[in-house]
């Protein structure tokens, strides 16, 4: 799972992304509300950690940016700031949830993890389809409870793929899940991660069709 975390305070955002890539999360940090706006434009998360005082504007204005763009990426407002009328205008404005620092990460964590299994539905952080599942704690993947190895971009493109099972997904959008810094990946690259995991799932019973113009769509088992 990919976590944007707009926080400026060093240590903290520090010991946030040392506590969630110990959970399996992939984190990006945005120390400005500036960059966030930018790299939200180009990569896709599954929840953002939003603080509020952010040195060149206000987290409100970047969760409104985000909503504005029709982004529906879940946003859990941290901050120092815990008045009831900022509480107010954050959920009113878009926010998922709210945090008021300091707090408990075991909390933190739960939230976050709420949050997730609120966007992709009953999903804990094993995702199960048919004989597949996906330990996203771990980023592996599972054929009848027996690891199968895949490369981090296979696995990346995988779980971009079982979190939206049923309906398409664009290149571009893998892409965006597949991206970590301001790297780029090619659509042909791509074409190659699904060609090698839809061998992979085939043993499973599970299809990855392409979708002429529009990207790919991991069928759901018939009786799910
Ligand atoms: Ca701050």
């Amino acid at each position: 799972m990919r976590l944007l975390l707009i926080e400026d305070d060093t240590a903290l955002a520090d010991g946030l992304l040392h506590v969630f890539s110990r959970g399996g999360y992939t984190v990006t940090c945005a120390r400005s509300g500036g960059y966030a706006e930018s790299i939200l434009l180009a990569q896709e998360f599954d929840l953002v950690i939003l603080d509020l005082g952010l040195p060149d504007k206000d987290g409100f204005e970047v969760l409104q940016t985000l909503r504005a763009r029709k982004n529906a990426t879940p946003v859990l407002i941290l901050t120092a700031r815990d008045a009831v009328d900022d509480r107010v205008k954050g959920l009113e404005r878009g926010a998922d949830d709210y945090l008021s620092k300091p707090f408990d990460m075991r909390e933190l964590e739960a939230r976050v993890r709420a949050l997730i299994r609120r966007r992709y539905g009953s999903f804990g952080s094993d995702m199960k389809l048919g004989r597949l599942t996906i330990d996203t704690a771990h980023r592996q993947a599972l054929i009848d409870d027996q690891p199968i190895i895949l490369s981090p971009r296979e696995y990346g493109v995988l779980e971009a793929l079982v979190v939206q099972a049923g309906r398409v997904v664009s290149k571009d959008r893998i892409a965006q899940r597949l991206s970590v810094g301001d790297e780029e990946i090619a659509d042909n690259a791509i074409e190659v991660y699904v060609h090698r995991l839809r061998k992979r799932m085939e043993v499973c019973g599970l299809k990855i069709r392409t979708v002429r113009g529009l990207g790919y769509l991991l069928e759901k088992p018939a009786h799910e």
